[in-house]
């Protein structure tokens, strides 16, 4: 596949399924908790990601080039893996464990006090954040959560096809943990890190920095056991108000925010 064709239609298919998952998301998502969200936050969360996914995707384009213009280890035929079906299983696995750990360490790195407000309090603006933020980078901060992915093929062998499917996933699940639907398998609950996770990460900064596992907040001290899964959750929050009568039910959802009588706590 010509180089040019496989970023473009990487992009294409990312950008395609973006907003298919946000136009179905809206309209089966029961309640959202608008009351938190900031005014314009979903307005301001698309512009900020239009404004810095062409600046992203500039060093991206190129390392894409790289990777197949032949310096990197991707192939094109099963038969090229040294381990026929099975090493395509295993480089799924691997590729999620190795940018899982990779994306940990960058994330923590540009939670330092000399780098975070210079590249990654953009995306720490919204508290709670929609699925439109999941994109909302500044340019040097998505470029440098991305890399690992670019980083994998040129280290370990990868099938092109699968690359691509694997970029795709890695997308759909970075709007996931953005969208504010909580739920998570119960087995599954202290391996994942969905979006409850990821919605303390944007309150309280210093925990869950993980991607898809929680596996290297565990290892690094900074796993925090989401609070939205305790019953103290945004939504929770919402509810208590409303049984108290701080919150009618009308001033939720968008009807009349701006009216709304209590204060965030
Ligand atoms: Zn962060
Ligand atoms: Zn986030």
């Amino acid at each position: 596949m010509d180089p040019l064709d496989f970023s473009v239609l990487n992009n294409v298919l990312i950008n395609f399924l973006w907003h298919l998952l946000i136009v179905v998301h809206s309209q089966t998502k029961p309640i959202v908790a608008q009351h938190f969200l900031s005014q314009n936050q979903v307005w301001r969360e698309i512009k900020y990601a239009m404004s810095s996914l062409p600046w992203i995707s500039i060093p991206t384009v190129a390392l894409f080039f790289a990777e197949v213009r032949g310096y990197s280890k991707l192939y094109d035929n099963v038969s090229d893996s040294p381990l026929g079906w099975s090493g395509l299983f295993l480089s799924m696995i691997s590729f999620l464990f190795f940018t899982d750990m990779c994306i940990y360490w960058i994330h923590r790195f540009l939670h330092h006090k000399l780098i975070y407000k210079m590249f990654h309090k953009p995306h720490h603006i919204w508290k709670i954040p929609t699925p439109f933020a999941s994109h909302a980078f500044h340019p040097v901060d998505g470029f440098l959560q991305g890399l690992p992915y670019h980083i994998y093929p040129f280290l370990f062998p990868l099938h092109k096809v699968l690359y691509l499917a694997l970029y795709v996933f890695v997308n759909i699940w970075t709007i996931s943990i953005h969208d504010g639907d909580y739920r998570v398998p119960s087995g599954l609950i202290s391996v994942i890190n969905g979006s409850a996770h990821h919605t303390d990460h944007h309150l309280f900064f210093d925990y869950n920095y993980g991607q898809y596992f929680t596996l290297w907040d565990r290892l690094g001290g900074s796993y925090r056991h989401p609070s939205a899964l305790m019953g103290k959750g945004p939504m929770d929050l919402i509810r208590k108000l409303q049984v108290e009568g701080k919150l009618r039910k009308e001033q939720v959802n968008g009807h009349d925010q701006r009216r709304a009588t209590c204060k965030e706590e």
